[in-house]
């Protein structure tokens, strides 16, 4: 146990002898001041060295960035090819998207999003990265490739989906009249007590059973039929219909409830 303590202290004498020694010799010879060596290591010569001002060239990426990893920068110094500096530029951060929903508008959407690197830095559209569109109006899943460019190397993309809009169908009804008399002898039909405008795929009419007469019925076409009645005069019906329109691939369906009112005369 104490033999290795005994050699290490002594390895550590002998340093520090040597240390001691090593200035010594160097005050020694300074002490000395022999003039040639004064004159060489003379202070105008020195500095020149110091004050080298780097002339450095313009930065070139020696490593591209990606998704996955930091890239790399270098630049040289014009003066003396051997001093080098180099810097990191920061691997790309997953795209950043608001929304991955749109509603069709009839009109090309574009998705919105942002592309950066990790420490927060957006990235250039066109410098940093392009984008490969699809074509996106009608409803359905679309995809945008996102190809970095420049100091980057990677692709990524950005998934989108464009929904059906809401219908804007505006649905009226207008009171009918129908006459007593005929209404006695037979059954009568009453047209255009509907209107529907601004609705999107197939309109259909069906009757609410729940506050309409037992006497009205409303075809699939919106024509009301007045049944065979001996109806009292000045008495009113009511029939309440509900319209719905099917939709189509970019428009909901939707459906408005409308009551028509039938005057017997
Ligand atoms: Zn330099």
């Amino acid at each position: 146990m104490k033999k290795p303590i005994c050699l290490l202290l002594s390895a550590l004498m002998l340093a520090g002898a040597f240390v001691f020694s090593a200035g010594a010799v160097d005050s020694a010879s300074a002490g000395v001041g022999e003039k040639s060596i004064e004159t060489t290591t003379a202070p105008e010569t020195q500095p020149a060295e110091s004050e080298h001002v780097h002339n450095w060239g313009e930065w070139t990426v020696t490593k591209k960035a990606t998704l996955y990893a930091n890239g790399e920068e270098t630049r040289t110094c014009l003066d003396d090819p051997s001093h080098t500096e180099i810097r990191v530029i920061a691997k790309i951060a997953e795209i950043n998207q608001p929304n991955y929903s749109y509603t069709y508008t009839g009109k090309v959407i574009v998705p919105i999003f942002t592309a950066a690197d990790v420490n927060g830095t957006l990235l250039v559209q066109g410098i940093d990265y392009t984008v490969d569109y699809v074509k996106s109006v009608n409803t359905g899943p679309y995809t945008a490739i996102v190809n970095y460019i420049g100091k980057y190397d990677d692709i990524d993309n950005v998934s989108y989906i464009i929904s059906g809009a809401k219908q804007s169908m505006t649905v009226k009804a207008k009171s009918k009249t129908v006459k007593a008399k005929k209404a006695k002898k037979a059954r009568q039909k009453v047209k255009n007590a509907i209107s529907v405008s601004k609705a999107q795929g197939k309109v259909t009419y069906k009757k609410v059973k729940k506050g309409s007469s037992k006497y009205l019925t409303v075809s699939k076409k919106g024509v009301i039929t007045v049944a065979k009645h001996k109806y009292k005069k000045g008495s009113v019906l009511k029939i309440k219909v509900k319209v719905s329109a099917s939709g189509t691939i970019n428009y909901n369906s939707a459906s408005r409830t409308v009551t028509v009112k039938i005057k017997i005369k």
